[in-house]
């Protein structure tokens, strides 16, 4: 096994013990959170530097030595250098002030007196949010695929574990708080059902910041009829109208009517491939085929009805 495997297998192992000890809920339990939290962070960071090259592990890589890797008996970057070295070195914009706190949180803990129980689990909430954020930035578009396969499940048990415990859900939300006022097209998630599923516009559909899953436009229309706007059988049976349209944009069928955008009430109809967004009086129903088309009082066909009436060539 090389570096890199050995070094994400334990970051998996220390998550996964952090997950375990936060459903513990006990004061010695959030003690052992804190700790594993932090050896995860150390190891997840570096993997990240262990791809770029196994000297960099080493705490002065101009004196590193393979054999000394392989025996693991050497002196190793130190956690609290992490960040800036893979800053310095790789170009990643990393804030030191995520990691440093539960280093130093960690140092508090196994030393002298812990704080209390929940400002422990706040500080662990912080550390996973890291974590989490790090694994889908950074380590699984590098990885290979069993690694990845496995580093992807672990992702969702940790997003698991946000949804589940409120006081991480407040975290997480929380640190997403500044990059969701950048978006200006958000809605909620169907996978989540927090308000933080942004529509991109560059016709690659959406992400969700929360959960971190992405999904392209087409797809994603389909789930949030039935997730968030819980279409079924039912409505189906009844002959209400599909929500899902064919977009007169972009032509893709993610066309939602009746999509709820949480920054911007207004909006009664947004695509989820190209991320066009109408109010209702933008939208109006082509007189001849009743598709939905742009308002226009002097044009009530659409586009398609206006091809198929005239001779070819003309417009
Ligand atoms: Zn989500
Ligand atoms: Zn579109
Ligand atoms: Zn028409």
């Amino acid at each position: 096994m090389d570096a890199v495997q050995v070094l994400s297998e334990n970051g998996r192992h220390f998550l996964r013990s952090t997950l375990e000890e936060i459903h513990k809920d006990s004061p010695t339990s959030n003690r052992n959170a804190v700790i594993y939290v932090a050896a995860a962070l150390e190891v997840l960071l570096k993997t990240r530097l262990a791809i770029e090259h196994w000297t960099l592990l080493f705490d002065d890589p101009a004196k590193a030595k393979i054999a000394e890797l392989k025996s693991g008996d050497f002196i190793s970057v130190q956690a609290s250098k992490l960040v800036s070295r893979l800053n310095n070195i790789l170009a990643l914009d990393l804030k030191p002030e995520a990691s440093d706190k539960i280093f130093r949180l960690r140092n508090r803990v196994v030393h002298y007196a812990p704080p209390s129980g929940l400002a422990l689990r706040v500080e662990v909430a912080l550390g996973m949010n890291f974590a989490l954020q790090f694994i889908h930035d950074h380590l699984l578009p590098l990885l290979d695929s069993e690694e990845h396969a496995e580093l992807r499940t672990l992702k969702e048990e940790i997003s698991k574990v946000f949804l589940d415990l409120d006081e991480f859900r407040t975290k997480r939300l929380l640190t997403l708080e500044g990059e969701l006022r950048t978006h200006s097209t958000i809605v909620e998630c169907p996978d989540c059902s927090q308000h933080t599923l942004v529509i991109t516009g560059d016709g690659n559909g959406g992400v969700c910041l929360f959960c971190l899953t992405e999904t392209e436009g087409e797809e994603l229309a389909q789930r949030y009829k039935v997730n968030v706007l819980q279409w079924g059988w039912r409505d189906e049976a009844r002959g209400s109208d599909n929500p899902i349209h064919e977009c007169f944009e972009c032509g893709a069928l993610s066309l939602v009517a009746g999509i709820r955008v949480i920054n911007r009430p207004k909006i009664a109809y947004g695509c989820f491939s190209c991320g066009e967004v109408f109010d209702d009086a933008a939208v109006d129903l082509c007189d001849r085929c009743g598709a939905l088309k742009v308002a226009d009082d002097e044009d009530t066909l659409c586009p398609d009805c206006w091809s198929s009436i005239l001779p070819s060539g003309q417009s």
